[in-house]
């Protein structure tokens, strides 16, 4: 499955410490995407479910895993992966927030399976609002699992879209909602302070 990176504690897509899974590929091509850069299938991104599952046992057994969130990417590009890689977190959580750039009505039952929570549609920069957990106001979140909703309702109580942000490398990977001109203010102020860029990687 082509994956372009897994990070943990995610705490800014869904409540608790999630682990969060970026798959690669997305036919979309939203204008105002914040990873472009996960548009193309990368090759060297392929890693076999065996070894992606390993590395959530490992992140599993020594820390706090309260869901995971898939996204991407567009993750039902590799449909078959993403069901197989579904079953087999819920193992470790029933609560599955999955992204998807297509709409709810698009996909099949079986597509849903060991999926808690739906957010569906492309992103429409004009309709970016900051609101939690959504990219843009056309986007729905679906709760498909009753017993989460309580949860879910009371994250999306807190309409603060939260940004967290992880070091890798030289890098700074931003996760989180952000506002539509993120990136250029964010360059914009390292410049301004004679920072070297790194490369700030947007995931939403
Ligand atoms: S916003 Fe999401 S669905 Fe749209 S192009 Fe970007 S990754 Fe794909």
């Amino acid at each position: 499955m082509y994956i372009a990176r897994v990070l943990y504690p995610v705490e800014v897509l869904g409540p608790g410490k999630r682990i969060g899974i970026w798959t690669c590929g997305c036919p979309h091509r939203c204008e105002g995407c914040a990873n472009p850069e996960l548009w193309e299938v990368d090759e060297s991104r392929n890693i076999e479910l065996p070894v992606l599952l390993d590395l959530v046992r490992r992140i599993a057994s020594e820390k706090q895993v309260d869901g995971f969130t898939i996204t991407g990417g567009e993750p039902f590009l590799q449909r078959e992966e993403l069901k197989a890689l579904l079953s087999s977190l819920s193992a470790w959580s029933d609560d599955i927030l999955v992204y998807t750039g297509y709409r709810k009505e698009q996909l099949q039952d079986s597509d849903l399976e060991h999926i808690s929570v739906l957010i569906d549609g492309p992103y429409i920069k004009g309709k970016n609002t900051g609101l939690q957990l959504r990219g843009s106001s056309n986007q729905r979140i679906h709760i498909l699992d009753e017993r989460y909703r309580e949860l879910y309702d009371l994250y999306l109580s807190d309409d603060r879209s939260r940004i967290q942000n992880f070091l890798e490398g030289t890098s700074v990977i931003s996760v989180g909602i952000h506002r539509p001109d993120f990136a250029e203010t964010i360059a914009q102020r390292m410049q301004e302070r004679g920072l070297v860029d790194g490369g700030v990687q947007i995931d939403a």
